[in-house]
């Protein structure tokens, strides 16, 4: 046992902690959790505790459905929101095949595998992710459409506000569970908040985010209300994004930092943004996955549809955000597209597939675009040769099957498993005769 081991059992003992609860990712980005009694621990960092793939999304094929989850002792954490001892606890798992190979399935692999890539180029990948969600009463309203908590906007200060209070509780819970929070306000829609957390390594990030997810289910319900994290739940409001911020490091190095340099960009930076242009359009299916994704990204309210870079322009997919030349260290870009509802795992692994593939292959940067991209006609788009991002997920999948690099990123089985999957859901959704068109069509036709 290492010393991380030890300290998990030593704490454990404590703290009185009677449940770990072993945490991992099905493909789809579900939350998955297996208690087990602090006892059976030993064995499962030597060995890991068996589990029948084939149950869960993405998994296995009939054939392995036999896997063991190998806890991360660095990730044991006490669920505060569990009370009073004897208390939870839980830690992330390494999904492994019986054979003590890693599985091809486990997302959190995709993503380690995707960054050994990054390590061998010399590079550190860093994430900032802000994490937009909507609170809601439980329940819906009478047209059968959900009800916001409150009726505010960006950036208002609500007297006596849900949000206030959420915030306060659920941040509290996020910082007592190591996971540190820079801003957090309201947003644009009504009931819609954003938590940002501060950067770290990308697997960190990836973490953390399915943490948050949870702990902000958890205070939501806890104070009677319901957050969600579908991109678009409402048709007349901006919809939910997860916009992250990227950067690279050489070492203790900022590598996209260049003194001097317009923006302050470095080659490698540029190289980066390049990467995100060229395969923004492949990668779409995995940071955007659900058919619901798409009705944000084309539904304006500062989501980006076009395959653009700018320096604070926040309708392109890439934006450079302004920081002060003399902190070169936070040298950083925000890619606009991703949304909350994603597989961070997978998402991070294909975004920083495609950035090193344009450091790799020395991609040139496009001229940045200066205006709002939503504001220039179709005609005045073709000529300055900007592409779009997917319009629907039927697009979106289309692009993906033919996509060398998204299949190398997230390796053959999770390509396939997660083609398949979205495939038929796009599949459901055609077949679905909805609301638009019964309202529009039966008073008519
Ligand atoms: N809610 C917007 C989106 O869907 C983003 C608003 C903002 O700039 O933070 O991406
Ligand atoms: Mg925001
Ligand atoms: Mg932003």
């Amino acid at each position: 046992m290492n010393r991380q081991e030890e300290f998990v059992l030593r704490t454990i003992e404590e703290r009185d902690i009677r449940f770990v609860r072993l945490w991992f990712t099905d493909v789809l980005g579900t939350l998955k959790s297996v208690a087990v009694a602090p006892a059976e621990l030993e064995g499962a960092f030597a060995e890991g505790i068996g589990f029948d793939g084939s149950a869960i999304e993405g998994f296995a094929r009939i054939y392995e459905a036999d896997m063991l989850a190998k806890p991360d002792p660095s990730t044991f954490q006490i669920l505060p929101w569990r009370g009073d001892p004897p208390g939870t606890a839980r830690m992330f798992c390494d999904l492994q095949m019986p054979d003590g190979s890693p599985s091809f399935a486990d997302p959190r692999h995709v993503l380690q595998r995707a960054l050994d890539r990054a390590a061998d180029l010399g590079f550190t990948f860093y994430t900032h992710p802000e994490i937009e969600f909507f609170l809601l009463e439980q329940g819906r309203g009478p047209d059968g459409k959900p009800v916001p908590v409150d009726d505010a906007g960006y950036f208002d200060h609500v007297a006596h506000g849900t949000g206030h209070d959420f915030r306060r509780a659920a941040i509290t819970m996020l910082e007592n569970m190591g996971i540190s929070v820079e801003f957090s306000h309201h947003e644009g829609a009504p009931g819609q908040n954003e938590i940002d957390l501060r950067y770290a390594d990308a697997l960190s990030t990836a973490d953390n985010i399915m943490t948050f997810r949870t702990v902000v289910k958890e205070v939501a319900l806890s104070q009677g209300i319901y957050a969600t994290f579908m991109p678009k739940p409402f048709a007349e409001h901006p919809g939910s994004g997860m916009h992250t911020h990227l950067s690279l490091f050489e070492g203790d190095t900022n590598a996209f930092y260049e003194a001097g340099a317009p923006y302050q960009l470095s080659k490698i930076a540029r190289q980066f943004i390049a990467g995100l242009i060229v395969h923004g359009a492949e990668i779409t299916a995995v940071t955007n996955q659900w058919v619901n994704s798409y009705k944000r990204l084309w539904g304006g309210g500062e989501a980006p549809a076009h395959l653009t870079w700018g320096h604070n322009n926040r309708s392109a997919l890439v934006r450079v955000p302004m920081h002060k030349p003399n902190k070169g260290q936070s040298t950083r870009i925000e890619v606009r597209s991703i949304d909350a509802a994603c597989n961070p795992y997978l998402a991070y692994a294909v975004l920083l597939g495609a950035g090193l593939k344009g450091i790799e292959e020395g991609y040139e940067l496009p001229p940045e675009s200066e205006d709002d991209v939503w504001g220039l006609t179709d005609a005045e788009r073709r000529a300055m040769g900007i592409k779009t991002l997917p319009e629907s997920l039927g697009s979106a999948i289309e692009q993906m099957q033919q996509s060398e690099l998204v299949a190398e990123v997230l390796g053959e089985h999770v390509f396939d498993f997660f083609l398949r999957n979205k495939r038929q859901e796009w599949l459901d959704y055609r077949h679905d005769v909805s609301r638009f068109e019964l309202d529009r069509y039966l008073p008519r036709l």
